[in-house]
């Protein structure tokens, strides 16, 4: 995983905050979705995470279909996705998918999205 993720990381595109990041979602059925994170002059950006997700998502995916997701970043820090992608994961994630977050070193820290996301905003409190 880790050297799909590092490959990956190339394809980022990061001019502005130079901060790489690559992703490879894993479906229950083992199929992978990767996403890169895209900067925009205009501060239009879209994290890896979400680029992997809204993928397997147009492939037809549903919520509680994914497994695991696995994240690097071109830092030496295990960073953490972002609260926007969080309330995606929250979206379409089960509380038990596994987070690998890795920094370019292939050191990795793991939760769950439970641990990531103790109270979340569901539609539940919609009602
Ligand atoms: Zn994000």
């Amino acid at each position: 995983m880790e050297n799909k993720l590092k490959k990956l990381l190339n394809n980022s595109y990061s001019p502005y905050y130079k901060f790489n990041v690559s992703c490879v979602l894993v479906t229950k059925d083992n199929k992978e979705y990767y996403g890169v994170n895209v900067e925009n002059i205009a501060g239009i950006n879209i994290c890896a995470e979400r680029n992997a997700i809204y993928n397997a998502i147009t492939n037809g995916y549903k919520k509680g279909d994914f497994k695991e997701i696995n994240i690097m970043v071109n830092s030496n820090e295990c960073s953490l996705p972002c609260f926007t992608c969080r309330q995606v994961m929250l979206e379409f994630f089960d509380d038990d998918v596994i987070i690998n977050c890795y920094n370019k070193n292939n050191d990795c820290n793991t939760y769950t999205l439970k641990e990531l996301c103790p109270y979340p905003f569901k539609s539940e409190d919609l009602r």
